[in-house]
């Protein structure tokens, strides 16, 4: 099958031949009809993710039609058109069990801990217990577009700050997942604050629900900023870049009693930021969260965002491409230079 492979770090993708994955007994082959490009598949190609070795395919934000299913599998079917969150739960573990698949330790991340959906054809493991069908007039280019970065944005959010109408909400980094979290937070009535040191992204920002953008780049000192728009500070800050300064700036620019929530990934350099303990945590009794990825029965809650019309997915696709111009994102990404989510809708020639 066609597929674009890492080959070497920072170099193009190579477009070749690779071999028809194999199901698992549990899991299933999908045909992918459509696969975003996120920034963690960026690290991936970097070289500072860990678990991604060359030659790697990567790819974790998919749509696409079962072609193939495990002897185990009892619930998914060949012809079913399904995404897929980014973290798959085992399904038989007390994480799962109560619903928290993310935090399951046997989780299968999609493009990480195997092969991704650069491709014509992946394979996953677990499928019954985490696939998801895609509703009947949704289209396979909007359910892969949620892939991890809206629904990241989502549980950060809606699950775990639980944002309520009438609170502010800064957002720290407006690449996908990003806008998307400032999508949702103008979807859920909350006056959203956009942070982003380019102004084509506090644009885009702006376009899709944010009352204030504010360029890092122009400012002496954005958590000032922002306690200046808000009387005192937003109730709630998320960090989407994983880098320590915007860290830093998310928890500054809180209320007393505010709420961080970290959903870039810091890696490298950024892994081991010092936290002011005492005049964060202690004196504002602010609360730090983490948030990775969304539990797949938690889709229908995201679904019915977009049915209502609140979530417009399809204003945050800027770039439709095919699989040999995938690459390219990548080298946007280096300068930070792409703008809204790029997503793979070619993969065939
Ligand atoms: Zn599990
Ligand atoms: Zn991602």
């Amino acid at each position: 099958m066609k597929a674009a492979v890492i080959q070497e770090f920072n170099e193009p993708l190579a477009i070749t031949e690779m071999p028809e994955p194999t199901v698992p007994s549990g899991g299933v082959v999908i045909e992918v009809a459509a696969c975003g490009v996120c920034r963690s598949d960026w690290h991936g190609w970097r070289g500072t993710n860990p678990l991604v070795n060359p030659p790697h395919i990567p790819g974790h934000e998919l749509a696409g039609v079962v072609v193939e299913v495990g002897n185990d599998c009892k619930r998914v079917r060949i012809g079913d058109r399904v995404t897929a969150p980014v973290i798959f739960g085992c399904g038989v573990c007390e994480a799962c069990r109560i619903g928290e698949s993310t935090i399951c330790d046997h989780q299968y991340v999609i493009g990480f801990s195997g092969w991704g959906a650069f491709a014509e054809r992946v394979a996953v493991p677990y499928a019954d217990a985490n696939l998801v069908a895609i509703p009947e007039g949704m289209s396979n280019e909007v359910a892969a577009a949620l892939g991890c970065r809206t629904t990241t944005a989502f549980r950060a959010i809606v699950d775990r700050a639980q944002l309520r109408p009438g609170e502010t909400l800064a957002v720290h980094g407006c690449g996908g997942v990003g806008l998307s979290a400032v999508a949702i937070g103008a979807a859920l009535g909350a006056t959203v604050i956009a942070v982003d040191i380019k102004d084509e992204k506090l644009q885009l920002a702006k376009s899709i629900g944010a009352s204030h953008v504010i360029n890092a780049a122009e400012v002496d000192d954005v958590a000032e900023a922002i306690r200046g728009l808000t009387s005192g500070g937003a109730h709630v800050a998320l960090e989407a870049l994983g880098f320590t300064e915007t860290f830093h700036n998310s928890l500054r620019c809180l209320r007393k009693m505010g709420r961080h929530v970290q959903i870039g990934q810091p890696l490298g350099s950024h892994a081991n930021p010092e936290i002011p303990l005492l005049e964060t945590i202690y004196y504002r009794q602010l609360t730090m969260m983490g948030s990775r990825g969304l539990p797949s029965t938690r889709f229908p809650a995201l679904f019915e965002m977009i049915n209502s019309g609140r979530l417009d997915i399809e204003s945050i696709i800027t770039n439709r491409i095919d699989l040999e111009t995938a690459s390219s994102v990548f080298y946007k990404m280096n300068d930070h230079e792409d703008v809204g989510i790029s997503l793979i809708n070619k993969i065939k020639s």
